[in-house]
Formats: C-alpha cells, structure tokens, sequence
C-alpha cells in the first residue's frame, strides 16, 4: 500500500519536473558515473540529477576544476600530475597566473600541508646559505600546468620560495629517458614543439644552486600530455570520450542509445535546420559492440579485404556509434557529400556541440574516408574550438588513429 502510494508520488514528483528526457538516462548515468560519482541515484533526486546532467554536458566542465579560467584559456588543458615513484601525493592546486589572489589563499594551503616534512627545511635561507657553507636543503617541487593550443605548448608553474631557478624537463616515451629542455629563472616556458601525434609527459623541476652546483626538489609532480584517461577501459582526453582507431572502447560499453544530451543537442539542431526548410533525421545513432562486428565483417566479406573494410567501417570496439556520441544523419553514402543538406550540416553543426568527424582531406589522420554526414557530440564549447582551427580530435590533442592490430 505504502509502496504503490509513494511510487504514485514519485512519478507525480518526476512528471512535475518534467524530466521525461531522463527516461532513458541510465544509460547516460553509466557514463556520467565513470566522470562524477556524486550523481544522486535515488528516484527522489531525479530533478536535480538532470541539472547535473545537462551541466555536464558543457565541454568547459571538464577537469572539474574550481579555478576560474577566462574564455580565452578554453583550450587550456588542466592535467593532473602523479608523483613519481614516490608514493606521496602532491595536491595539484596549480592556479593559473591569470587568476586571482583569492584562489591561491584557499587552494595553496593543502599543498603547503601535504608537505610540511619539507617545509620545516628552509624557511627564506637563500642568504644564510650565503654566508654559512651549509648543503642547500630540499626545496618544494614546482606545482605546474602544461597548456596545449594548437601545437603549442605552455608550461606555467608557481614560483618555489627558496628556489634559484627552473628546469623543464620532458619525457618522449613512456619508457624514455627525462630530457632537459630549458632552465630559466622565470616561472613559464613554452614551445611549438610538442603535440601533434604523439604523447608526452612533462615536468618542472625546482632547483637550488651552490658552487655551480644544482640540487634538485625531490618530488616532481608529472604532466602527462595530452591528458588522456582510462576509466573502465574507456579512454577520454581531457574529459571527452574517444573512440577511434587506436583506441577502442570495451566490448561491454554498451549505453543502448544515443546519450541524453547528444539527442538533446540532435534534437536543437533538428530545429534550427528546419528553419532554414532543410530536414535532418538520424539514419544511424548507437551501434552495439554485436551489431558493429556484423556490420564490418560483411563488408570485409563483400570487398574480399579488411583493407578496404577498414576505410570506412570500424572494426568491433573502434566505432565511435557504440558511444552513443554521434549519429549519422540523413543518407550514409558518399553520394551525400555535397548535397545542400550535407553543406547545411558542415556549416552548422558546430553551433548545436556537433563536429564532422571525418572530414574532408583528413583520411590520413582520422583513419576513415570523408564523411559528411557523420557528426559527433563534443560539446558547444569544443565543437567552435574544432570548427574554428580546422582541425579534427586527433590533430587538436595530437593522437593517432590507427589500429596496431
Ligand atoms: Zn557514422
């Protein structure tokens, strides 16, 4: 009685609410869940859970950073750093130089606790280190950030008290040796060199100096770049999934359907092509592990190769359709590039948080053919910053896409 009395007023509470787009927001919290696990499960919480939601979707949620970053440090990557071999962990409370007093009282502190082992060394002994011949004691590490905007690479760290200078230091390969790249006594250095196909992980060494000789902090945080992460054997940069050639997503990762917001987002777009009298409809949205691997093998069989298959199907884990994430919209074919509304979708998607994934001129880097109606979700804020560099996912974070099977 009880039971079917409050289910009655949940399902009042909910329709209030109006959430009937979280009908099938399981699928979604199963994603959400591996990124926020402060996602409420109880059915009582269900309006709150779709603000945290639709708050999610916005590509500037990302690290779930609290420092505040101008809109011109979009393309900023917050990376977070791990403490090598040793296994104490530095807070990364890294605030970037644009940002203002109030944070770093907050945030520093934590830092400055979790190492207070070596704090009790040097309290401002740069002179006295002068006068009486004693071995200069441990300094802090650098707490940093490395940032990527279109091939170039910006470190910036917070300046160490007691520290002579810096060293910045990178790591080729994950088995490489660590390379000095530059010193310097200022607190940033940056370069064009770095990220375009390949990864790299960064460090910023403190150091201080006696007789020429330098004597490093011991612990240095490390940055990988780009930042990518494995959560259940799905891999995201900087936050976002992704899905291609080199990396797969499990066979198990099955959301059942396009994710809330990519409809959602679908669903505006559909809107605004309609205004300009064009119609779009999705031919084809989520895709499972199963239905993918039947899919490919048929084409294999057909063309007599996996060669040709490979150009543009994905084989089973490698199709970004069982993300949910993308669609592929109106008429799968290349008979559609070029029709007025493939030129409606490439020059609008961007605007409703959708990119050509695989566009034109870019077979190489993304591993598939051209494809004007295939649009994948990003996010608005990710989909202008692709749009307007002309660049796909894998040259703007400098990954491959390539099967190493
Ligand atoms: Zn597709």
């Amino acid at each position: 009685m009880d039971k079917r009395r409050i289910a009655a007023a949940l399902l009042a509470a909910a329709m209030l609410a109006g959430c009937g787009e979280t009908a099938d927001s399981e699928d979604d919290l199963m994603i959400r869940a591996s990124v926020d696990h402060t996602a409420a499960t109880s059915e009582t919480s269900l309006p709150l859970m779709t603000e945290t939601i639709t708050k999610e979707t916005t590509m500037s949620e990302k690290p779930t950073e609290t420092t505040t970053e101008s809109s011109t440090t979009a393309t900023t990557k917050k990376t977070t750093t791990t403490t090598e071999a040793t296994t104490t962990t530095v807070t990364t409370t890294t605030a970037p130089e644009t940002t203002t007093p109030p944070p770093e009282t907050t945030t520093l502190p934590p830092t400055e606790t979790t190492t207070t082992t070596e704090a009790t060394a040097a309290p401002a002994k740069t002179e006295a280190a002068e006068t009486k011949p004693a071995a200069p004691k441990e300094i802090k590490a650098a707490s940093f950030m490395v940032a990527t905007t279109l091939g170039s690479t910006s470190i910036t760290w917070d300046a160490v008290d007691g520290a002579k200078g810096y060293t910045v230091c990178v790591r080729r390969s994950k088995d490489g040796e660590w390379e000095e790249l530059a010193s310097t006594k200022k607190t940033s250095w940056s370069t064009d060199e770095f990220g375009r196909n390949k990864s790299y992980a960064f460090t910023v060494k403190a150091y201080t100096e006696k007789d020429g000789k330098r004597t490093y902090a011991k612990k240095n945080e490390v940055s990988e770049f780009p930042y990518l992460t494995q959560k259940n054997g799905v891999t995201y940069v900087d936050g976002l999934l992704l899905v291609n050639k080199t990396y797969p997503l499990p066979q198990s990762y099955a959301p059942g359907g396009l994710t809330p917001e990519t409809n959602a987002a679908f669903e505006e777009m559909r809107k605004g092509a309609a205004k300009d009298g064009v119609s779009l409809w999705v031919c084809s949205g989520y895709r499972s592990y199963a239905y993918q691997s039947t899919l490919y093998w048929n084409y294999v069989a057909r063309d007599g190769s996996q060669t040709s298959a490979d150009r543009y199907s994905a084989r089973p884990g490698h199709s970004e359709h069982q993300s949910g994430l993308c669609a592929d919209l109106n008429w799968a074919s290349r008979y559609f590039n070029g029709s007025p509304t493939a030129i409606w979708i490439q020059n609008n998607c961007w605007k409703y948080g959708f990119i050509i994934r695989y566009p034109e001129g870019k077979e190489d880097i993304t591993g598939y053919n051209y494809e004007s109606w295939h649009v994948r979700f990003v996010g608005k804020e990710m989909s202008k910053l692709l749009t307007e560099s002309g660049l796909t996912l894998e040259e703007y974070y400098g990954l491959t896409s390539k099967y190493n099977y």
